[in-house]
């Protein structure tokens, strides 16, 4: 290769996954990160780093200058963009060529001319591409786009010619809304692109978006690498993403593909690329070029065996395309779902990864950018990871995205997983029949009603805390069970309470009580956030977390809340001797006391921690049941004690 060092102009998942590239390419990596990023994966998997300023993008990873004295720094003699960011930044590819060092991406001016849709219509029409029939002419004044509109027909859509995200869009239904939109559109895209022109297309009724990946290098080669279907969208963003498209038939197929291959060539394009379509029935319309790596290329690579990201490097340093489109072939189906960060609303969230535990085996890849406690930051795109799951056929790979939805554990922060539950599930979806309106048609992105919480997770919940050692339990002190030895957990999860009696019957193993029913648990493996258990003999992973008087816990891909009570009080574990004016403390159950806090004569407020009691192997902590001075504590530490024994003696105040 004749570069050996490639900066990454980017963050998270992506700029992982280029440096794993190159890590195999034996290319040296460089990462930047902005002051929210230091300790991210990125950074932290890198071979050199390199601040770029502030947490906001427009501050770091917006600043074309930043990159170039980056470059500038580490010496790197190449920088790919990633995605999002500026990718698509003619100016940053200029910018970094004027360093010296190659763009892995197409030619500044190729992506130019895509970077205006009403520019890029107009090089596939040329190239004999089937566009969406609409207006993508020079006249701007609102009284001609009205006329045009009329003209098209009804309903129409009206674009940001230099939009992206689906910013500055909006679909108008009757004429008279039409200024209305047009307006607000160019407002939109004035602020979010400083560019207001707009164009006028056909509203294409529920089609799907079929897209197809191109690339060309440096010696007139351009080959295609079938398509991807990503009809399943939540406000025009992508959620899941598959190849084969199951509404093409092979010749379809061919076609589309041809003509992705016709347009690249018409716009003098090299490297990755990707060519967007609607399609309706047969019918197909061009409708942008992305002049990057896609976030869901790695579907493509899993059904052509290629990897797209060592394509790109090995075109940028000016090697010819190391196959030819005979060459490659579509083997199999995969699947894409994008966990998003983000709660039920689809609001993007942001906290600390208190656990962080994708699926694995046969078939499943995951590109992540975040480890178990790692901050989510909110400054950036909510996506923190792709689950990609393959396999031999559409429905095998359907079966192998559910079963790997369930598996994965994130505890700490909201993700969508619910939603691509709900996606998975659906028979629409697994029928292969999705257009981009399957979402809002089948309500499938409206939070269902609150699922309660099932009791296996309450037994799995009160286990987990028992193994962990650190279980605040209470003292079994009274009711029907009562006898020594055991504790009862007590949980409130939403407006319900659950009492867990939990009896140790072996050092991993436990006999739980919840309300009717009896079971018994074998903690089988517990670290990092998950478990391993049997549920009377059945094996149950679960994610859990303790976080302060909160467990999380996940459980078949649903994650669910349980909150425990404060520590209990003296009053609350059994109080021996009790009179108007004083308490004596006694030990429900033997133990031995691990911490005495207070000494005699000390003044203590109500709800002060007093000593901590081990026993069962749990620790728990006693607190005064009101405020008063200590008279008496007759076990010191490490002192083992009956049970029924009195610990302390308090006189009120
Ligand atoms: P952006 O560049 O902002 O992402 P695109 O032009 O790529 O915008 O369109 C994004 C999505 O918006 C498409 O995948 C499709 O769901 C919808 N869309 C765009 N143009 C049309 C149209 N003419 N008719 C119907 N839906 C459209």
């Amino acid at each position: 290769m004749s570069f050996s060092k490639l900066l990454i102009a980017n963050r998270g998942e992506i700029a992982v996954r280029i440096i794993r590239a190159c890590k195999e390419l034996g290319i040296r990596t460089v990462a930047v990160y902005s002051e929210a990023d230091a300790r991210a994966m990125h950074v932290r998997l890198a071979d050199e780093a390199y601040p770029i300023g502030p947490a906001p993008a427009p501050e770091s990873y917006l600043k074309v200058e930043r990159f170039v004295e980056a470059i500038e720094k580490s010496g790197a003699e190449a920088v790919h963009p990633g995605y999002g960011f500026l990718s698509e930044s003619a100016d940053l590819a200029r910018a970094v060529e004027g360093a010296g060092a190659i763009w892995v991406g197409p030619p500044p001016e190729a992506m130019e001319a895509m970077g205006l849709k009403a520019k890029a219509k107009q090089i596939a029409r040329r190239a004999d591409v089937p566009t969406v029939p609409g207006y993508d002419g020079s006249d701007d004044s609102e009284k001609g786009l009205a006329e045009e509109a009329e003209r098209i027909g009804y309903p129409i859509i009206v674009k940001a010619s230099a939009g992206g995200g689906g910013r500055g869009m909006r679909a108008v239904a009757r004429p008279r809304d039409f200024l209305e939109a047009l307006r607000g559109a160019k407002r939109e895209a004035l602020s979010a692109f400083g560019n207001d022109s707009v164009l006028l297309e056909k509203y294409v009724e529920n089609p799907r978006h079929v897209e197809v990946q191109v690339v060309g290098d440096n010696h007139g080669n351009v080959v295609h690498l079938y398509e991807r279907d990503c009809s399943i969208q939540r406000r025009h963003q992508k959620v899941i993403e598959e190849v084969p498209s199951p509404a093409l038939d092979p010749e379809l197929r061919e076609e589309m593909c041809a003509a992705a291959v016709r347009l690249a060539r018409e716009a003098g394009y090299r490297n990755a690329g990707t060519v967007e379509f609607l399609l309706q029935g047969e019918e197909y319309y061009f409708l942008e070029m992305n002049t990057r790596l896609q976030v869901e290329h790695p579907v493509t690579e899993r059904v052509t065996n290629l990897d797209l990201v060592q394509l790109q490097l090995a075109v940028a340093a000016g090697e010819p395309l190391p196959v030819s489109q005979e060459e490659i072939a579509l083997r199999g189906s995969a699947i894409e779902a994008r966990i998003y960060a983000e709660g039920e609303g689809g609001l993007p969230a942001g906290g600390r990864l208190l656990a962080f535990a994708p699926p694995g085996g046969p078939g499943i890849r995951n590109d992540v950018g975040v480890e178990s406690g790692d901050e989510v930051s909110v400054h950036y795109d909510p996506m923190i990871s792709k689950l990609i799951v393959f396999a031999a056929n559409r429905e095998m790979a359907v079966r192998r995205l559910r079963r790997a939805l369930e598996d994965y554990t994130i505890l700490g922060i909201p993700t969508n997983l619910p939603l691509l539950r709900r996606i998975a599930e659906h028979p629409v979806f697994v029928a292969g029949e999705t257009a981009t309106d399957f979402l809002e048609k089948h309500r499938l992105a409206e939070p269902p009603v609150e699922i309660p919480v099932p009791e296996e997770a309450i037994l799995l919940a009160a286990a987990g805390e028992l193994i962990s050692g650190r279980a605040s339990a209470e003292p079994f002190a009274a009711g029907p069970w009562r006898h020594l030895g055991s504790v009862r957990l007590r949980y409130r999860t939403g407006e319900a309470e659950h009492w867990v009696e939990a009896e140790r019957l072996g050092s991993n193993t436990f006999r739980l009580q919840l309300e009717e029913g009896e079971s018994v648990v074998e903690v089988l493996a517990f670290r990092d956030g998950e478990m391993h258990a049997a549920l009377d003999g059945n094996p149950v992973r679960a994610g859990f977390v303790l976080d302060g008087l909160e467990v999380r816990l996940s459980l078949h891909g649903v994650v669910y809340e349980l909150f425990k009570p404060r520590p209990p009080t003296v009053d609350e574990v059994g109080l021996g001797g009790a009179d108007a004016g004083g308490a004596s403390l006694t030990a429900p159950m033997p133990g031995t006391v691990v911490k005495v806090l207070v000494s005699v004569g000390d003044e203590v407020e109500e709800g002060q921690p007093l000593f901590m009691v081990e026993a069962m192997k749990m620790e728990q902590t006693v607190a005064a049941p009101h405020a008063g001075t200590v008279r008496a504590l007759p076990f010191a530490e490490g002192a083992v004690v009956p049970g029924g024994a009195v610990l302390a003696e308090l006189e009120a105040t």
